[in-house]
């Protein structure tokens, strides 16, 4: 079995709120995702404690570009002179030439929070960049790693199965959990953060995770999903990823402009998401549990407005999507 080690990136400066994983097989390391150039120090410090040299490190998963996985690939791809970068067929282009995820982020958070959060983001040296088909193999240290690509959160995700560790590294397919709102039981949030969200797509990448049986799921927010907990958090997914999908096609059938889908989806998605907490007790009226989920339900909402756009320009209802 590989010893699997989460290392709290302390994205936002907050807690058990974004990960990324080290996986040491004998004298051989990985990393899945790797947050922002920001964390790769703190992913550096996570090799030292279990005295791996850098030039022991194989690969650097990337899960998908969203850049509090990929942020760091640059940085950590140098540090780490002899890994493999992995990434999906529409992932690879952006990691050699971030230049439109960085215009992206931008857009999203504006220029000094960009700065904040992410740092620099440069391009990954092209050659050494592995694109994985889905279903494809590959060998780490001996083990066997599955690729499965998994749309829905983002066009270029994908999830990877250890199949002897009954293991998967979920990226953002299965949503959010943070460990900070799981007092109560199980609590399970999709992320359907701009610009690729597909409700339907989404929830079979839910089923095809829970399909491979795994006894844990390494989740991008936050740490490890123990079988357990899966078809709870699977049905919660559904049921959320459902009234996305309805709040997207009615945004999409309004009659409002397409600048003002966002503000018309954000306050419906947060009575939504106020009704499911308010079945938590004590937790549902943590502000600190909203705190938590503040900037993801905006991000969220951002989402659906753009799936709304997206639909209405290919019914060829705007002009932009
Ligand atoms: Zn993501």
């Amino acid at each position: 079995m590989p010893d699997i080690i989460p290392l709290d990136c302390h994205y936002r400066g907050l807690r058990r709120f974004a990960a990324a994983y080290l996986v040491i097989e004998g004298d051989r390391a990985a990393f899945i995702d790797n947050n922002t150039t920001r964390a790769v120090p703190r992913l550096l410090d996570g090799l030292r404690a279990h005295d791996i040299a850098p030039t022991q490190v194989d690969y650097l998963v990337v899960t998908h570009v969203h850049l509090d996985h990929a942020g760091g690939t640059a940085a950590l791809a140098e540090a780490c002179p002899n890994a493999t970068i992995l990434a999906h067929p529409k992932a690879a282009p952006h990691l050699a030439d971030p230049r439109r995820l960085v215009i992206g982020a931008t857009a999203v958070y504006g220029e000094q929070a960009f700065a904040e959060l992410y740092g620099r983001v440069d391009p990954v040296d092209e050659g050494r960049i592995r694109v994985v088909r889905d279903d494809e193999s590959i060998d780490f240290a001996g083990r066997e790693w599955r690729i499965l690509h998994t749309r829905g959160h983002a066009d270029h995700h994908f999830c990877l199965h250890d199949p002897d560790a009954r293991a998967v590294f979920a990226g953002d397919a299965l949503g959010l959990c943070y460990p900070d709102l799981q007092d109560h039981g199980t609590v399970a949030l999709p992320s359907t953060s701009p610009t690729g969200f597909r409700p339907a797509e989404a929830r079979a990448s839910v089923d095809r995770i829970l399909d491979l049986e795994p006894d844990a799921v390494f989740l991008g927010h936050y740490g490890a999903l123990a079988a357990a907990a899966l078809p709870e958090a699977a049905r919660q997914l559904h049921g959320h990823l459902h009234f996305a999908e309805a709040l997207a096609l009615e945004a999409e059938a309004s009659d409002l402009p397409d600048e003002a889908l966002q503000r018309w989806v954000e306050p419906r998605l947060m009575d939504y998401v106020r009704g499911v907490f308010d079945g938590l007790g004590p937790l549902g009226r943590d502000p600190a549990a909203w705190e938590l989920l503040s900037m993801d339900l905006e991000l969220n909402a951002q989402g659906i407005a753009f799936a709304a756009k997206k639909a209405r320009f290919k019914a060829g209802r705007a002009t932009e999507p």
